[in-house]
């Protein structure tokens, strides 16, 4: 069977009438709580195979002190709380055997923790480090405070209230017949080609912004463009918007400020890049969004 696609499965149940002004206080000293652990941008995770974020509430009795904390939802009845603490409180867990200390996408590409707590982890990374990020008021500059159980920050100077941020980014699996238009950044794991991406831009579609990232990184004119499925990606903040668009031009031209490379594969090429098997060429992660994209037009 194939892997999930990494973060996409969430089963927290989000109670936007529970984030009431006294629910985090009430929900973070519950017993009952499951807490993550975010320090810096790292999860704590407790070791086991598979091993779990959600830690008892009474880990953070044994910090210094903590940062933001957010009221993530319930899960089977039983609150989930995500607390931010100093980078530098990884320390505290890294040399215990029964804790794990490693980044988010280390922690999905190795199967560290149930995939249905990948989402979680996702969602907590990404509402933490929003918090770090919005301390202060960007419309007067004040300090701004943690409100409606961490999904908003509030400025009392000015009455400004801030929201959590997801930025949309297109991925587009781009075919023309039977070969698809893959691209390399100098950036990727070596041999890797993968979807074309980029920032949607405010007052764009989809389909627009999925057309004009494919002119300006490879040259290439897309017509039809379909939405397949999402997947967010918690680097800080993105939702990926995975499409399939068709090419209705086929001279790559591509920008060598955003790609190294950029070609046309044929589904042979492709298939035996997502067995591992290809000698020149490989595959994304299959983690990542792209490689279901890729993964999906090999069937068609
Ligand atoms: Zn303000």
């Amino acid at each position: 069977m194939t892997k999930p696609i990494g973060y996409i499965t969430n089963p927290l149940v989000r109670h936007s009438a529970e984030r009431d002004p006294g629910a985090l206080a009430r929900f973070a000293r519950d017993p009952q709580t499951a807490m993550v652990l975010v320090a810096g941008d790292l999860p704590i995770l407790r070791s086991g195979e598979p091993g779990t974020g959600l830690l008892p509430a009474s880990v953070l009795n044994d910090l210094d002190g903590h940062q933001e904390q957010v009221l993530l939802g319930t899960l089977d009845g039983r609150p989930v709380v995500a607390t931010l603490a100093a980078p530098d409180t990884a320390e505290l867990f890294r040399n215990d055997p029964s804790f794990t200390v490693t980044d988010l996408r280390s922690i999905a590409v190795r199967g560290l923790v149930p995939a249905e707590e990948l989402g979680m982890l996702a969602m907590a990374k990404s509402m933490l480090d929003w918090h770090n990020r919005h301390r202060f008021c960007a419309n007067c500059g004040a300090r701004t405070a943690t409100a409606q159980a961490g999904f908003r920050r509030d400025c009392a100077a000015c009455g400004a209230q801030h929201f959590p941020r997801t930025d949309p980014v297109v991925i587009m699996l781009v075919a023309r017949g039977d070969k698809c238009l893959l691209g390399r950044q100098a950036r990727f794991p070596e041999k890797m080609y993968s979807c074309l991406a980029g920032f949607l831009e405010p007052g764009e579609t989809v389909e627009a912004a999925v057309r004009r990232e494919t002119f300006e990184e490879a040259g290439i004119r897309v017509g039809e463009v379909r939405y397949l499925a999402s997947q967010p990606w918690p680097f800080p903040s993105s939702i990926m918007i995975g499409c399939v668009g068709e090419a209705i031009s086929e001279e790559i031209d591509f920008d060598k400020d955003e790609l190294e490379d950029a070609r046309w594969f044929s589904k042979d090429d492709v298939r035996r890049m997502l067995e591992g098997t290809h000698e020149d060429f490989a595959a994304p992660s299959p983690i990542a969004i792209a490689n279901h994209l890729i993964r999906e037009w090999t069937k068609t």
